[in-house]
């Protein structure tokens, strides 16, 4: 096979991912340049499933608070971007900040990405034709022109029926809605430091051999296929999705938590009842970490059922419904949640 110029010549993943990224031991990815923002591989299919079927079940449409959610995230992530550029000596304009972000686009499967036109406090127009997600491309773009611009942007499609072209428009804000989410964001996801996972780290790029094995992964077409299902994944930011799960559980109360993880369960079940035949429980709760999802630490038999605790989840709800559905499809037999236990880095999640 031709050997692609960005491709570690070991693994063959892009060498841009190693470089930026760290898997470490705890079941977490993070950023390596300072502030060390953690980064989920997340499943597109299950990501655009969740938040119109929250919508459905409390009949509230979240979808500008999924926008919110990634806007702050996006602001966040970009400033300390430009922030790291400064402190190596450069100092980027807003539209060298731009072409980056649409290069990293590319690397993180979030979809082939150009900058059409940008005009200082008045508009930033993106083409990007193949996004992962409607509200969180457009929660993205937001963030980025409001870090790099210095307005507040709104994110709209130019055309609702075609769907290709995003203009951020700048716009006088909304504060409270936005304080509460930046507020959300600010607090990240509290993770643990220890971790007993031992990986083959590719030697030449440093990330996990079982990523390049469970993964094809081509910037060129911004595609991170998963081989065993043929699922799109995409790698990004973890707070904007925790912010706004975190925002829904505190407005309309815990039950949220319960709706979610329904949700993922059923997911789970379709996902994992496709695969079935050519994985095991062992192997898909391995896989967990390497996309830092956190980690499994024990899995009890009591009550008829399981007591399991997940070290650093990045969701609780999403991967306590995870779990379930996982832990239902291999075990051939129904479970309930019968609870869901949040502690500082873990959750315990009890199928009975
Ligand atoms: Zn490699």
């Amino acid at each position: 096979m031709e050997r692609k110029k960005w491709a570690c010549g070991h693994c063959g993943l892009p060498r841009g991912i190693g470089k930026g990224n760290a898997w470490h031991n705890n079941g977490v990815i993070t950023a390596k340049q300072p502030p060390h923002i953690r980064g989920t591989l997340y499943d597109v299919e299950e990501l655009n499933n969740l938040f119109p079927a929250i919508s459905r079940r409390i009949d509230f449409d979240i979808t500008r608070l999924v926008i919110e959610g990634k806007r702050k995230d996006g602001v966040r992530y970009t400033r300390s971007l430009i922030e790291n550029l400064r402190r190596a000596g450069k100092d980027p304009s807003p539209l060298d900040v731009f072409h980056m972000i649409t290069h990293f686009c590319a690397y993180w499967g979030l979809g082939i990405a150009e900058v059409l036109e940008y005009r200082e406090g008045e508009i930033l127009s993106i083409k990007t034709p193949d996004y992962y997600s409607d509200p969180m491309a457009r929660g993205d773009w937001a963030g980025v022109f409001e870090a790099a611009d210095g307005r507040r942007g709104d994110p709209r499609w130019r055309d609702e029926e075609a769907r290709d072209i995003i203009d951020v428009v700048a716009v006088e804000g909304e504060p409270v809605l936005e304080e509460r989410i930046e507020q959300e964001v600010e607090l990240g996801i509290p993770f643990v430091e220890e971790g007993d996972l031992e990986y083959r780290y590719c030697p030449e790029c440093g990330v996990p051999m079982a990523v390049s094995e469970q993964f094809e992964w081509n910037p060129e077409i911004s595609l991170i296929r998963e081989r065993i299902s043929g699922r799109r994944f995409i790698l990004h930011n973890t707070n904007g999705i925790v912010a706004v799960v975190r925002v829904l559980e505190e407005e309309l109360g815990e039950e949220v938590g319960g709706i979610i993880a329904e949700i993922s369960r059923d997911y789970a079940r379709g996902y994992y009842g496709e695969i079935k035949d050519r994985t095991s429980l062992e192997a898909e709760l391995l896989k967990f970490p390497l996309r830092s999802w956190g980690r499994t630490a024990t899995m009890k038999k009591e009550d008829g059922g399981y007591r399991v605790r997940i070290v650093n989840p990045y969701s609780p709800p999403v991967i306590a419904g995870r779990l379930w559905g996982l832990r239902e499809v291999f075990g051939e037999r129904e479970f309930r949640l019968a609870g869901m236990e949040k502690g500082q880095g873990y959750v315990d999640v009890r199928l009975s």
